[in-house]
């Protein structure tokens, strides 16, 4: 049994504060910590159980050394926003404690995400005995945790990875976005990116697209070309991955919307002086959009996100496909969160798990293939996001 110290009390946050606290035989102690304590105080008062907030500035050192001393958990569970990695990765390395996160770190001035810099404290985790788990939600996290069972069980080698995430759910919105706007914005109108022959590809935003059949009767979706932070470690530790690609399911309406506020200038992240005050258009725009965690009473319909391999077993080729499908409305009477908030929470509750059950052990920083996949993938089942899988 073990005492956790949650960062972030979004949508995120909410879900795995949610699904930590079912499970009083793995998180005995709950520490919910954010910016802003009221939005720790509001998720507490939805649990069964009792659980203690606290106000932290993730961004400064110093106040999460004292955070982190103060409650002596076992491990630190970030889901704040992706700026915030490395001063929290900095406060584990000086309190010695253990560290979980689901998105990898991009720097505030640049939209550019790269493990590159979270690689970096290899050796500082490694010395002091600590492990740092990156990308434990669905994807990254679940897209390569399917990776790794597929190279497990199915595949000599995999040749060829698309990773599809569609979400097929509707908010009766004009324009929202599932997850921190100013995040979803920043990822979707950067270049897109795919492994090719050794070799990274660049794209136009959103210029390649395809029809792509969903399972469960979503049917027929438009999927586009992203670049996407697990394509960074797959492409590294899948051997023999010839090529590697991220796509995205959008609405015509999003897209038009998106379009439109790019056009203007409204999604730029460099300040803009007006009357007196240096404003970041991207960050005055997150403030007029509706909060994510608002969407979670409006959003029907489901997700699929999975991953379509091509490879080869015992000399014969191959083509499998594994996706988990998760419905907003069943998400929201469970925890209170749309499915985006949920898949995400989910895996990041279940990597917490693996790490203080000893499941998942070891000195260092890891991304989520490198480790034994099966238990995890037994979890998924058990604890709300189970999969299917089948060959084409
Ligand atoms: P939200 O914006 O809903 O929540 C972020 C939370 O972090 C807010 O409560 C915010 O506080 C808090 N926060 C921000 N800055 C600080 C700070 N300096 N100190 C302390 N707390 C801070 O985001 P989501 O919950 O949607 O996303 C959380 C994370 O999950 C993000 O990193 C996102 O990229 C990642 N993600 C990963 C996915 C995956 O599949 N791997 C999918 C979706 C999201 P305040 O309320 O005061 O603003």
């Amino acid at each position: 049994m073990a005492d956790v110290l949650i960062i972030g009390a979004g949508g995120v946050g909410q879900v795995v504060t949610h699904k930590c606290a079912q499970l009083p035989e793995v998180f005995e102690r709950i520490v919910l910590a954010s910016r802003t304590e009221e939005k720790c105080k509001r998720i507490a008062s939805q649990l069964a159980r009792p659980i203690e907030t606290a106000r932290v500035d993730a961004d400064n050192v110093a106040e999460l050394v004292t955070l982190i001393e103060r409650v002596r958990p076992q491990l630190v569970i970030n889901v704040a926003l992706p700026y915030q990695d490395l001063p929290i990765m900095d406060a584990c390395l000086q309190t010695g404690v253990d560290y979980l996160d689901t998105a990898n770190y991009e720097p505030r001035d640049q939209a550019r995400f790269s493990y590159s810099w979270q690689w970096e404290y290899q050796q500082r985790f490694k010395d002091a005995g600590l492990m740092a788990l990156l990308g434990s939600g669905f994807d990254p996290g679940v897209t390569n945790v399917f990776t790794a069972y597929a190279l497990k069980h199915h595949f000599d080698t995999i040749e060829e990875l698309d990773i599809i995430d569609c979400n097929a759910g509707d908010h009766g919105q004009p324009f929202a976005t599932n997850f921190n706007p100013e995040i979803n914005i920043r990822e979707v109108s950067a270049k897109g990116r795919f492994f090719e022959n050794g070799a990274w590809v660049e794209t136009e935003p959103l210029s390649v697209s395809k029809e792509f059949d969903f399972p469960a009767g979503i049917g027929p979706r438009r999927i586009y070309l992203m670049y996407h932070e697990e394509l960074e470690s797959l492409t590294q530790h899948i051997p023999g991955i010839r090529r590697a690609r991220f796509w995205m399911t959008f609405s015509n309406n999003y897209l038009k919307h998106l379009e439109v506020l790019q056009n203007v200038g409204m999604t730029r992240i460099d300040p803009v002086r007006f009357q007196g005050v240096d404003i970041v258009p991207l960050q005055f725009l997150k403030a007029l959009l509706p909060d994510p965690a608002s969407l979670g009473p409006l959003t029907k319909g489901k997700t699929c996100i999975g991953c379509l391999i091509n490879g080869k077993k015992n000399a014969q080729q191959r083509r499998y496909y594994v996706y988990n499908i998760c419905d907003h409305e069943a998400a929201y009477r469970e925890v209170q969160s749309q499915a985006i908030s949920y898949t995400t929470g989910v895996p990041a509750m279940i990597g917490a798990t693996m790490m203080l059950t000893g499941v998942w052990r070891g000195s260092g920083v890891f991304n989520m293939e490198q480790l034994d996949p099966d238990p995890f993938m037994d979890a998924l089942n058990k604890y709300g996001l189970p999969w299917t899988e089948t060959f084409l």
